[in-house]
């Protein structure tokens, strides 16, 4: 009897999934006062894994990738080629290429259409631009017929300049790698059942625009330059992607369109390994979409491709098995309210979607993660221009989410609370936690100079921004949370800057 309830239980808790918001309170160091320093008592350094959601979903996403091991794209022959190649015994790619070229040249089996085949691959992959008929001495199928191979190949050497090969292994390993990742990710949704995830999140949404909506009605500094109405409008552009079709098969068509460009250059030219070589080189130097137009899903991630809102596999798995409101607000609801302000916050030196952003608030924003950069510095940090887009969805997103909270709570935090050890935590507690837990890395903070982002134990202690977060954990003046805090910032609402023209 005893081990039918054990396998009952195993298999209710694979069904219903796991509650990663409830698990990671085991983290928490009671050591460190929240009001001292709120991320680091969430998210303890070292204890809390390079980064806990990750970690939390290992075994999930390694079972999902145990699926695909067999699948064609997880197989291409251009990557195989790409893997074995060993590239320090190779001369430069030019001088490679030349040289395949005198081999085929002298190779008496090979046929002329093979070598028209083989420089024409050359000059559309390097010499061309855009599909144009070639000119002057970048039409390269004439050498075909210069029967002296060494003149004809140092002819073609002196045509090219293809990158190191150096670079070229660097820049691919990432390609190939980018794109499997998003294939993981894509396939993880598409197998998973988070139908539910995406519904709530669809509606939460949904609610945040009206919000915006109803806030940008009455701020003064979008009122006072006559730019309510267009961002209002393009506010209500805004809706969540689900179609993952689509973004299954724009990552298919990355993929095999270089694979497909490898192996017709193999049936253009010969099978050797040499060739092998140079067709993998051809197929991934072509014009090719960028890799930048594929939407990008790792497992944990969510972007903002106005007007599509996009969110990966953790995050739509989250949002269907978080059972509490509160904790599912602090944490998908925070990402959610993050990408839905990426639609508003500009700089406002360099406008896209708006017609006029407040330099005033911008001047808040920054100057709020620069004190809580002072205040919290680890390895480095600092609000500089390129992070105004971030910090600003950071703050208004931790708004949105806050108010969706106070609207559904209003006050009543008392029930459903979690019993920890030696207290409970309260639903208004929950929420912040839950923002810290979303975020949780158990590396020292640092600021990569090409990250937007402001680093995680910086962006979460920011959260001072939301004047609740002082009484939710009864933070005195002395502490220094509250120390860190510098001016209220109100981005949009009846409270925003004035900021006449
Ligand atoms: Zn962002």
């Amino acid at each position: 009897m005893k081990l039918v309830l054990f396998l009952i239980i195993i298999v209710v808790h694979q069904v219903i999934g796991f509650d990663v918001i409830r698990e990671a309170f085991e983290l928490i160091d009671e050591n460190v006062n929240p009001c001292d320093n709120f991320y680091r008592h969430a998210c303890p350094l070292y204890k809390s894994g390079i980064f806990m959601l990750n970690s939390a979903y290992e075994d999930l996403m390694y079972s999902i990738e145990a699926k695909f091991v067999d699948a064609e794209w997880n197989n291409l022959d251009v990557e195989k080629t790409f893997k074995r190649t060993l590239y320090k015994e190779l001369p430069s790619i030019d001088e490679f290429i030349a040289n395949v070229y005198l081999s085929l040249c002298q190779d008496i089996d090979a046929t002329h259409s093979q070598k028209e085949a083989f420089l024409l691959w050359v000059q559309n992959t390097k010499l061309d631009h855009g599909g144009e008929p070639c000119i002057f001495d970048k039409c390269l199928k004439p050498l075909a017929h210069d029967k002296n191979c060494t003149r004809a190949a140092a002819n073609l050497r002196n045509k090219m300049d293809f990158e190191t090969f150096d670079i070229f292994q660097k820049k691919w390993r990432n390609n190939f790698d980018y794109a499997k990742t998003n294939l993981y990710g894509v396939n993880a949704i598409l197998e998973a059942d988070v139908r539910g995830g995406i519904v709530r999140i669809r509606n939460l949404v949904q609610k945040y625009v009206d919000k915006l909506s109803d806030w940008i009605k009455e701020t003064p500094w979008a009122i006072n330059n006559k730019a309510d109405n267009m961002i209002l409008d393009v506010v209500n552009q805004l809706y969540v992607h689900d179609n993952l079709g689509i973004s299954l098969r724009k990552n298919l068509d990355y993929v095999f369109t270089i694979e497909q460009n490898y192996l017709k250059c193999l049936r253009d030219t010969k099978q050797s390994t040499e060739l092998e070589i140079f067709c993998m080189l051809m197929a991934c130097s072509g014009h090719y979409p960028e890799r930048e137009d594929i939407d990008f899903f790792n497992p944990f991630n969510a972007f903002n491709d106005h007007p599509h809102l996009h969110f990966s596999y953790i995050l739509l798995d989250m949002a269907e098995k978080i059972k509490n409101d509160a904790a599912f607000l602090g944490s998908v609801g925070y990402i959610a309210g993050h990408e839905v302000s990426h639609t508003l916050i500009e700089d406002a030196n360099n406008l896209q979607l708006l017609p006029y952003f407040s330099n005033e608030t911008v001047q808040c924003i920054q100057g709020q993660y620069q004190k809580t950069c002072d205040s919290y510095k680890e390895i480095s940090c600092g609000a500089v221009d390129n992070q105004i887009d971030e910090n600003g969805s950071d703050m208004l997103g931790m708004r949105l989410a806050y108010s969706v909270f106070n609207d559904e709570y209003d006050g009543s935090y008392e029930e459903d609370k979690i019993q920890l050890p030696d207290r409970t935590v309260n639903l208004q507690q929950l929420f912040f936690y839950s923002t810290a837990f979303v975020s949780c890395s158990g590396l020292k903070g640092n600021q990569d100079v090409r990250d937007t982002h402001s680093p995680w134990h910086i962006r979460v202690n920011a959260m001072m921004q939301i004047p609740e977060f002082r009484q939710a954990f009864q933070c005195d003046a002395e502490s220094e949370m509250v120390k860190s805090f510098g001016e209220e910032c109100v981005i949009v609402g009846k409270n925003a800057p004035q900021t006449r023209k």
